[in-house]
């Protein structure tokens, strides 16, 4: 079965065609295209517009890779939500219109069980992972717990990704500024003090991030800002995910979103994966970050398990809950 999944929840629009080999996901083909704003953030009506004017072609370049026809395909998933309500419409109005002219099943997914199930789908050995799911928008812990998905620990104000870049904005570096933010802190030594937010297992950033900003402000080495950002956001986040590994009694962590391209943050949960004896995987970059292949790749296991979906229940839910999905493809 050949499955074409739509990603389309913020800033990239992403297409994916999958086939499962034997309960493995064969990734025929992963394309992306991603907004970036002037100035600023994401503005929501921007990049369903740039999501608009790119998907068509990249259906084509998708079907070309995966030297396939669009007859071959046998069912179409989106990303349903969580996401900007625009972006999410687009994906979802170009699910429908590919569905009914091909004539082939339509689901819609959610965007955060995607990271996790990629990595199931891709990874051998990773059945049953904690999943640390660390994004511009999004930061939570995720796990499998008695029938659903659910959220362990998770942000309290700004995901990871967005605290990076808003740091990155004052200091007029470019948007995303993750991978700059990594490149200045390996050249950091002295570690500045910042707030260390853990409640629970819930985490938040922002006044961290005001603090980062106000030792920018008073002249403070950038690689030194930058370090002391790294070390503390991803030592908070590494406890989150230890803690729901303790709790679950789970003995495999997976990484999933942008951030984990971070080799800091890798290190960190890699560390700590060991010390506890479990196993520690990141997909391959393209998988991590948002993909139309992971949302292909989950379309397919639901409609494996026995979900359809009709046109009229493809409506998007910005607001898409993790454990509000009902799982029926696991026990
Ligand atoms: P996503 O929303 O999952 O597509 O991830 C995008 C986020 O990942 C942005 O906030 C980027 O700044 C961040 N990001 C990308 N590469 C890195 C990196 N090497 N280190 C830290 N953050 C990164
Ligand atoms: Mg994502």
């Amino acid at each position: 079965m050949i499955t074409l999944g739509i990603e389309g929840t913020a800033h990239t629009i992403g297409i994916g065609i999958v086939e499962d080999k034997k309960d493995h996901c064969n990734v025929l083909s992963n394309v992306i295209k991603t907004y970036h704003p002037e100035t600023g953030g994401i503005h929501p009506r921007e990049a369903a517009n740039h999501h608009a004017e790119h998907v068509a072609s990249l259906i084509k370049q998708a079907l070309h890779k995966a030297e396939i026809s669009l007859s071959e395909i046998d069912l179409v998933s989106f990303s349903q939500g969580p996401g900007l309500g625009p972006c999410l419409r687009t994906a979802a109005t170009a699910a429908r219109a590919l569905s009914l002219k091909i004539q082939k099943p339509i689901i819609g997914v959610n965007h955060c069980v995607a990271h996790l199930e990629i990595g199931r789908g891709t990874i051998p050995g990773c059945t049953d992972p904690v999943l640390l799911y660390t994004s511009g928008a999004n930061t939570q812990v995720i796990a499998f717990a008695e029938g659903k998905y659910r959220v362990f620990g998770e942000t309290l104000d700004i995901g990871i990704g967005n605290c990076l870049d808003k740091f990155g904005r004052t200091i007029n570096l470019p948007f995303p500024s993750g991978p700059t933010i990594e490149k200045h802190a390996q050249k950091g030594s002295t570690y500045l003090s910042l707030p260390y937010s853990v409640k629970g297992m819930d985490i938040a950033f922002s006044g961290l991030l005001t603090r980062a900003q106000q030792y920018a402000h008073g002249k403070k080495p950038i690689e030194d800002i930058c370090y002391s950002l790294q070390e503390t956001t991803f030592a908070a986040l590494t406890e989150i995910t230890e803690r729901a590994m303790a709790h679950t009694e789970k003995d495999q962590v997976l990484l999933g979103g942008g951030v984990a391209a971070n080799q800091r943050l890798r290190d960190m949960v890699g560390m700590m994966a060991e010390d506890r004896g479990a196993s520690f995987f990141v997909p391959r970059k393209d998988l991590c970050v948002d993909n139309g292949a992971m949302i292909a790749w989950l379309g397919y296991v639901m409609v494996k398990s026995g979900i359809k979906m009709n046109i009229d229940e493809t409506i998007i839910n910005q607001r898409f809950r993790t454990d509000m999905v009902e799982v029926t493809w696991r026990d």
